[in-house]
């Protein structure tokens, strides 16, 4: 895919909450955490960083705040309605939002750059040729420069 059009578009799965991103995505990485497993009842969770002020999101939103394993605060917003988890946000970096791709209306084109948690992933899950970041050292800049070159081209 060469090009993608925006604003792109999702929502969760009753369609209770849309949102739309007017700005090109800054990365996708994939995360093999138990706690993605769990919440995602899947393998894994695909993850997309957008700017925050190029997210608009329509509908009621739950949100509830956990710290993570590094002891970072992040909240987790989801559809009250159906229970969709459809983004992320960290109070200390509230300018970047995280989406779950799945929850995108078209997600073909997200392709990740790189892979966490890799230790705790369903074995089969690990995905061929996709590099293994340590999420203690995740490089947010390097790794989205080089998803950036390698992206289609939002317009
Ligand atoms: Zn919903
Ligand atoms: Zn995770």
């Amino acid at each position: 895919m060469d090009e993608v059009a925006l604003p792109l578009h999702g929502g969760c799965f009753c369609g209770g909450v849309r949102y739309r991103v007017a700005g090109a995505p800054l990365m996708a990485h994939v995360c093999h955490c138990h706690l993605c497993q769990k919440r995602s009842g899947s393998a894994f969770s695909v993850m997309v960083l957008v700017r925050t002020e190029d997210l608009t999101v329509e509908g009621a939103l739950r949100t509830s705040r956990r710290t993570t394993g590094r002891g970072r605060e992040v909240d987790d917003s989801a559809c009250p309605d159906c229970g969709a988890y459809l983004l992320a946000c960290a109070p200390s970096a509230a300018e970047y939002t995280t989406l779950r791709a799945g929850t995108l209306d078209d997600a073909s084109w997200v392709n990740p750059i790189a892979q966490v948690w890799v230790e705790s992933a369903i074995p089969w899950a690990v995905i061929p040729g996709v590099q293994h970041a340590d999420p203690e050292k995740f490089d947010y800049y390097a790794l989205g420069e080089a998803w950036r070159a390698g992206a289609p081209a939002f317009r």
